[in-house]
Parts: C-alpha cells; structure tokens; sequence
C-alpha cells in the first residue's frame, strides 16, 4: 500500500493485483453494468473527513441497523470524464458538481466535502483508471460519486458518520433512440419546500412507480409537471427539458426549487446564447405546447443531462393527444448545440468558459 499526499491530502492506494478492464467490450456498453477496476472512500468521524483511500472496487459492509438502510440520508453526483481523439483525458464542470453535491448535502443535514478533496480524490482515481476512459465516439467514464449516512443506530435524527465514495463506469450514450415521453397528471416529483432541487436517492425511488406505469403504456419516460396544478412542465427521468418554439429555446425556470438544476442545462444555456439564440427560462404549461405544436410552431423538444447528453424526444403523449417533433435531422437548432457542447468535452472545440480541466 502506497501513502500519498496530493495537496493537502492523504491519500493511501492499494492498487488491485488484475485488472477487468479487458472483460469489456468497448463498443458494447451498457449504461451501469461495468464498474473500473478502482474506488475512492473517505469516512466522516467527528466532524472530520478521514482515512482517504483508493483500493480495489468490491463490495463494503453495513450493519443491518445502518440508518442509510431505514431512513434513507444519501445523496449522489453523475458526471463524465471524456478522451479526445488526442488521447487526453478531460473533466466537464467538475467544481460545479462539487458545488452541487453539498448543496444536496446540506439539504439531507449531510456534512460538506471540501470541493479540493471531492477534486483530488476524483483526479487520482481517474489517473488510476484512465485506461477505463473509452475512446470511442459517444462514450466515455461515467463518474458517480456519493454519500451515505454510516452509523448504526434507529432513531431518526441526522447521522453523525458518514462515507463519501467515487466509483467509475464506462458509458455510452444512455439513451440510443428518441425519447418518447408522457405528460404526468396524477403524480409528483417534487413540491415547492421539498427535496426536489437535490439529488437525493428517495427522489428517484419516489419516481419508479409512475414512471413504470408510463413505460407499461409505451413510453420511455414522463415528464413531470408541477405538484399542485400538474400544469406547468419541470423535467423528465434524470434530464432536464428544453423546447424550440417559434425559434426560440425555453426551459423551465428554477425558481420553484423543484427541479434538479441540472450543469447540461446551464452549458446548453451559454452555449446557445454564445450562439445567437433567444433563450428564455419561465414557466411553460403543457398548454402552450399543445397550441405551438397546433400552430406549427414546436420545432423541437429535447432533455439536458450528463448520462443522457442531449436527448431528442420523439413524441410528448398528453391525455388522448400526442406532439409528434420533427425528425433528428430538421432540427438544425439543438443538433448545432449537441456538436458544440459535445466538441468542447472532447477538446475538439476550444474551451472559451473554463469548464475543462485536463488529467
Ligand atoms: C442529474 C439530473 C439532471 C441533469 O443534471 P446534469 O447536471 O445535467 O447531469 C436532471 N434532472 C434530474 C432529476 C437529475 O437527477
């Protein structure tokens, strides 16, 4: 076992003795199946993150009583890290998921990390594995890292102990057709005051249920609207939405603090103004996509997110009416976003923001 001090951390890594990497098959990837061959843990002890280490990806062991298992304080980050066909690794924005995965923490009464340590340990984790970063077209390391609630009691109160990991996975593009999607109006993500800004694990086991009820009825997924009118629009599965109407990119607003604020989102935001494009984030019921798309105006619909990218949505199914989009290749506004947001992360298109960071 090796003893690093990486800034102003201790790391220690004990490397594993064979690698899995050639048990997979790069250009036939399947989101989450394959994880690398390296994990990063940290324990949080009196008000301290400690024993920072790098070892082999196995399985850890809880206490039945372990109060994550009944209660339920645990919280994640999804990022990517890219390899350019110039065979450098990049990161995307990763101190802004930082920045988000204490935001996340401190709604869950969860302990901060130290953005320079959720950095550090990402960066020796991925110099570790970075044979895992495939370089095919489309794919790259999917970076999850997460926090769960590590003490053995059953009362309900926030756990003093805590453990923060980083495990990798090799990734292609999550979704490999357009999206079909259904409007919700029965049930609820999130409501203003809840946790629905966080990513927060109940969220998204909250979220099974309907969503198995809307792939029964041949949906990919729903989109969600809001908890108290089931109205406006707010977001879809794990992405964020955006649509083209008249020209002009909408997205619902954050302001009700119950969508995920999601960092595609944000990109494709700048990147669209950059472009020349009108943006607008509001509130937009399902109303008014119903009548742009009878006016002919509904040019496109798409959902922003890390694991999905930009994901064309195919058709929004609504009551007894569908909005059927236009097809992939007509739709010369969010493709010529897709191909820059895309170009950036893999170094073919020059970083004006400051969102890469080479290994
Ligand atoms: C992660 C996530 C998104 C997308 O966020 P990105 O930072 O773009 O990956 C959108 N909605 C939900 C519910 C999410 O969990």
């Amino acid at each position: 076992m090796n003893m690093l001090t990486i800034d102003k951390y201790e790391i220690s890594i004990q490397k594993a003795n064979t690698s899995k990497l050639k048990e997979v098959i790069p250009s036939d990837l399947t989101f989450g199946a394959d994880y690398s061959d390296h994990m990063f843990t940290s324990d949080f002890r009196d008000g301290e993150w400690i024993r920072n280490r790098i070892e082999p990806f196995g399985d850890i062991s809880l206490s039945p009583a372990n109060c994550v298992l009944h209660y339920g304080q645990a919280i994640f980050e999804g990022m990517k890290v890219y390899k350019g066909k110039d065979g450098k690794i990049r990161f995307f924005r990763l101190y802004d998921n930082a920045k988000r995965f204490n935001i996340s923490a401190e709604r869950m009464c969860m302990p901060a990390i130290p953005e320079d340590l959720f950095a550090t340990a990402l960066k020796e984790l991925i110099n570790l594995d970075q044979d895992w970063v495939p370089n095919l077209e489309g794919c790259s390391l999917y970076v999850r890292p997460f926090m769960i609630a590590d003490e053995v009691f059953l009362g309900v109160k926030p756990a003093s102990k805590y453990k923060f990991m980083i495990i990798c996975s090799p990734a292609s593009s999550y979704y490999k057709e357009p999206v079909r999607v259904k409007i919700e109006n029965k049930y609820s993500r999130a409501a203003r005051g809840g946790v629905g800004y966080a990513k927060a694990a109940g969220n998204y086991a909250a979220a099974m249920y309907p969503s198995n009820l809307a792939n029964k009825d041949g949906f990919h997924q729903l989109v969600w609207t809001d908890a108290v009118e089931h109205k406006y629009v707010e977001e879809s599965g794990t992405m964020n939405l955006m649509f083209v109407i008249d020209n002009k990119l909408v997205t619902p607003s954050l302001e009700s603090e119950t969508i995920l604020p999601g960092i595609t989102r944000d990109s494709v935001i700048k990147i669209s103004k950059d472009l020349g494009y009108d943006v607008e984030e509001r509130q937009i019921s399902v109303d008014e996509l119903i009548q742009a798309h009878h006016n002919g105006l509904m040019q496109d619909a798409f959902g922003l997110g890390t694991a999905a990218n930009i994901a064309p949505i195919e058709s929004i199914g609504y009551d007894d009416g569908e909005i059927l989009l236009p097809p992939i290749e007509d739709r010369h506004i969010s493709n010529k976003i897709s191909k820059t947001i895309s170009g950036i992360k893999y170094g073919e298109i020059a970083d004006t923001y400051g969102w890469i960071e080479e290994l």
